[in-house]
């Protein structure tokens, strides 16, 4: 599995995704897309959409507003209720959600170091010794208020806490911490944990801090309306239920779709676009007749599932998850989610809910207006049932990225590659000039830059050599180069063939195309029929 570092970096280097306001130090919870990046993430929105609505019967779209009437916070339960359980570190001050803090040590600078440390010669002659050697190294940079990093008398309490520890791998460390923190707890429960920053043994009760991030409509503050920016887009689609309804006059079953930014004032942003305090959400309600439910929610569940890996995710790296009793809202039958394994580990993708019919008694008992539907058939009005398959925009952008890197050597370097599905690829197509100072070449390489244009989104590229032309588009996952050279055009030895090689990025396996055709067989191309068109096409490989 890539390390997030490495995606972190070459997004940055390939522009694919920036550090939002990094000339001014940047804001950790939040990211801005670059030119490939703004390309990549509308093809994960713009084939959600059309999987998901255009081409369904039983699904309409609608992007309603960011800020809403504050009464609907209150009717979702988002005022009251919105909320997750932070604690802060005594010693350094920083906040983590509580529910995740063991992720969040796992996940940490120190702790990794302390892992990798533990793997080394040093460790595997006397893990002990080790362990107070990097303690007194090492962690007094990355982990300061680590007890180890700062007692001097460590070994003794270490013989106490009875090191060294045995156990299977996840165990061994668990238990490595847990030690630690008792020598610095001394019994005192609210010390369990150790700070993910500094390694401090001081983190505090959990308490729940609101994720609703406030704002203020009209210019004085005393007289504005303070709202909220929306924390997900489904309310939006809950209070238009009977205007969609009305204008649409869709039957039940039937969805609603939406896709737009959401803003969550999380405790503990990171991990990348992976958690961020704005963030775009693609959201469907999906309305059923009650009794009808379960069914429907597991018709979504297997498709969304199958959605991810249709464009590429590779199937040992997606699961599903049921939820349990006990982590389900009180309202919802039942949850599951689409999860990915992260570099960070498995995480959620996607969470697809059963939500019974909870929203729209909610709007409609606040609001005094009935969100209901008219069944014909038994000629009485009901309330649907709500299938909510709720997926988020920047994550899924994430989770097909990273899948997609591989590294791999040819002919003895380091090749980078993003094996991107061609619909997801930010580029579709680059069209290279073998020589850039031949009028001919580049005259002909930009005029068909220009044709397949109208088609596929096409790049033109002369600032190096053909070699490192198609490393750079292998790096960003251009899934076709087409190279124009000294044949193509003629020269005064040969006549023009009309011909040019299309270089397919996974095989590195090239095709010699005529220019009258390019057209059609990129089309194939498009649709993944490599083989093919290299069984009829094909020469040597780059
Ligand atoms: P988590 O448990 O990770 O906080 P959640 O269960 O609260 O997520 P939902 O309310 O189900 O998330 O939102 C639906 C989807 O929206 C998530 O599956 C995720 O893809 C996306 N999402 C939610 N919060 C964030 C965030 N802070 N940053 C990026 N995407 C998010």
């Amino acid at each position: 599995m890539v390390d997030m570092d490495k995606i972190v970096s070459l997004c940055k280097r390939r522009g694919f995704i920036f550090q939002s306001s990094e000339i001014y130090g940047g804001l950790g919870s939040a990211w801005d897309y670059g030119p490939l990046g703004v390309e990549f993430k509308n093809n994960v929105k713009r084939l959600w959409w059309r999987d998901n609505v255009h081409l369904r019967d039983d699904m309409v779209g609608l992007d309603a507003a960011i800020t809403m009437h504050p009464k609907v916070w209150e009717a979702s339960g988002h005022v009251a209720g919105f909320s997750d359980p932070f604690t802060g570190c005594g010693a350094c001050g920083r906040h983590y959600r509580a529910d995740q803090i063991f992720d969040a040590i796992w996940n940490s600078r120190w702790f990794r170091a302390l892992n990798k440390m533990l793997e080394g010669p040093a460790a595997k002659k006397d893990e002990w010794r080790a362990i107070w050697n990097w303690a007194d190294s090492e962690a007094k940079k990355l982990a300061p208020n680590f007890l180890a990093a700062r007692s001097p008398n460590m070994p003794t309490n270490m013989e106490v806490t009875g090191f060294p520890f045995e156990g299977a791998e996840d165990g061994r460390y668990k238990r490595f911490l847990a030690n630690l923190a008792s020598v610095g707890a001394k019994g005192n429960r609210t010390m369990d944990v150790l700070c993910p920053n500094c390694g401090a043994a001081q983190m505090s009760e959990p308490r729940p801090a609101s994720l609703m991030l406030e704002t203020f409509l009209g210019p004085v503050r005393e007289t504005a309306i303070k709202t909220y920016l929306r924390p997900e887009t489904a309310q939006g689609t809950f209070v238009n239920f009977d205007n969609v309804l009305q204008a649409s006059r869709k039957k039940l079953p039937f969805g609603i779709a939406q896709m737009g930014k959401s803003f969550r004032n999380e405790i503990t942003p990171g991990n990348f676009t992976f958690r961020t305090r704005e963030f775009e959400q693609m959201e469907i309600e999906f309305f059923v007749m009650p009794g009808t439910d379960e069914e429907w929610h597991q018709r979504w569940i297997d498709e969304r599932f199958a959605w991810y890996q249709k464009y590429g995710i590779r199937q040992e790296n997606i699961r599903l998850r049921e939820h349990e009793k006990d982590e389900l809202a009180f309202y919802a039958k039942r949850c599951v989610d689409v999860e990915y394994l992260f570099p960070m580990g498995w995480s959620e993708l996607e969470g697809i809910a059963n939500r019974a019919d909870y929203d729209l008694k909610q709007h409609s008992q606040y609001s005094g207006k009935a969100l209901e539907y008219f069944d014909e058939e038994n000629k009485q009005k009901l309330i649907p049932y709500v299938i909510e398959p709720a997926a988020g925009a920047d994550r899924s952008t994430l989770a097909f990225l990273v899948d997609a890197y591989h590294e791999e050597e040819v002919k003895g370097e380091k090749r980078v590659v993003l094996r991107f599905h061609p619909e997801i690829a930010p580029t579709k197509i680059a069209v290279l000039p073998l020589l850039k100072k031949y009028d001919r070449i580049v005259e002909t390489a930009k005029r068909l830059t220009a044709d397949l244009r109208k088609r596929w989104f096409t790049v033109y590229d002369d600032t190096a050599s053909i070699g490192r032309l198609y490393r750079r588009q292998d790096e960003v996952g251009t899934p076709y180069c087409v190279t124009v050279d000294v044949q193509t055009v003629g020269d005064e030895k040969a006549p023009a063939d009309d011909q040019v090689t299309i270089r397919d990025r996974d095989t590195m396996q090239q095709v010699r195309v005529a220019l009258s055709s390019l057209e059609t067989v990129m089309a194939k191309l498009m649709e993944g029929e490599w083989t093919e068109v290299y069984r009829d096409h094909g020469v040597s490989k780059e």
